[in-house]
């Protein structure tokens, strides 16, 4: 099938083409533009689009893109929070996505952010390598014993819990449905306010919908330990910015590890290095000692590119012979609800 893979990457064209085989051939395009309503005419005449987390999938674009005879968006992640559903829906086109590819991708990259933060590994790296060896200020604390609070015990948030559960956390978690295979490990499920009160670690694993949206905000940081750590490797708008660096200012925050941003679609994936940012509260973030950013990298494995790979290849196939789509696959408007 005619596809226009949208944002590639080198690594996006490795990979798709590899898994490009039979008995899942298509017929790619792959370009290197951003999908937004200006470059959509670029679809005319495919009859899918392969998007990724920060292509533009709105009212507009998605209108443009059935107007150019685009029947299916095959978005290659897992996150739908970038596509107006009801406006697909309405369009007549099929969305579809990866919906498990790595979850121990994302989970080690969360851990990852834990450690490096605690120990200041990202300072002490810029360190040694000036010939600074002095310790002053890189005095971190065991986790063992520590308490981290799991918001959303999905894929990922299940596998997180299992490697702090490892290391001798106590866990705490917060999800619509609990996990009765982490209760049976220990992990207590309580309410948000109970776990934001009572955890030094803070980590956000659920998706971003619309009652998702800031749910750390001025309110619920107060409800945190002061000196807390905050972990998001989900999506950049669970997290309200500028009530977070109020709280990084007054030092109820502890220390912040990101891999996603809430303005993150005009930085993230981009050489910027010889460019003025203009996101001032990017920024300002990045001016804080106390906190790791990585560029939505959280994914970032062999294993998930080409799991990512095959199972968009098998998305594609599966809208072409019109077969039904593995579970979880299609995304609609009633996902939103859940
Ligand atoms: P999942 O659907 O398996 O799990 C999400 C969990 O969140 C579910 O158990 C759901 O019940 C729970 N949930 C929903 N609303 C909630 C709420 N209000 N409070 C608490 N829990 C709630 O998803 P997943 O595969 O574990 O992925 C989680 C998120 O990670 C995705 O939505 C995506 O945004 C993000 N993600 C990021 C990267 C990255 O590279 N940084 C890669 C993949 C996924």
């Amino acid at each position: 099938m005619r596809t226009a893979v949208f944002s590639t990457k080198a690594y996006d064209r490795q990979f798709l083409q590899a898994a490009n085989v039979p008995p899942h051939v298509h017929e790619l395009t792959f370009l290197e533009a951003r999908l937004t309503l200006q470059t959509a005419p670029l679809a005319a005449g495919y009859r899918a689009v392969c998007a990724f987390v920060n292509d533009v999938l709105d009212a507009a674009t998605l209108s443009q893109l059935a107007n150019e005879g685009v029947q299916l968006i095959a978005l290659r992640c897992a996150g739908f929070n970038q596509v107006d559903l009801h406006a697909a829906q309405r369009h007549g086109l099929c969305v579809v996505r990866v919906p498990a590819y790595s979850p121990h991708a994302v989970a080690e990259h969360t851990v990852g952010l834990m450690l490096a933060l605690n120990r200041k590994l990202h300072r002490a790296y810029a360190r040694v390598r000036e010939g600074n060896f002095s310790l002053e200020g890189l005095l971190g604390w065991d986790l063992h014993g520590q308490t981290a609070g799991i918001v959303g015990t999905g894929r990922i948030g299940c596998v997180v819990a299992r490697i702090l559960h490892g290391f001798g956390l106590r866990v705490l978690a917060h999800d619509l449905a609990p996990s009765p295979e982490l209760e049976a490990l220990g992990v207590q499920y309580v309410p948000l306010a109970e776990l934001l009160r009572s955890s030094d670690i803070v980590t956000l694993h659920c998706p971003l919908l619309p009652d998702t949206h800031h749910l750390i905000n001025a309110q619920t940081v107060q409800q945190m330990k002061p000196g807390v750590m905050l972990i998001n490797t989900s999506r950049g708008a669970l997290i309200d910015t500028q009530a977070v660096i109020q709280a990084l200012k007054s030092g109820h925050i502890g220390c912040l590890g990101l891999d996603v941003y809430e303005e993150e679609e005009d930085l993230f994936f981009e050489d910027l290095s010889n460019q003025v940012i203009q996101d001032d509260v990017f920024t300002r973030l990045l001016t804080f000692p106390n906190v790791l950013i990585t560029a939505h990298q959280a994914f970032f494995t062999r294993n998930a590119l080409e799991a990512i790979a095959r199972q968009t290849m098998r998305n594609l196939s599966c809208f072409e012979r019109g077969e039904p789509f593995d579970p979880h696959v299609e995304v609609t408007p009633q996902r939103l609800r859940k």
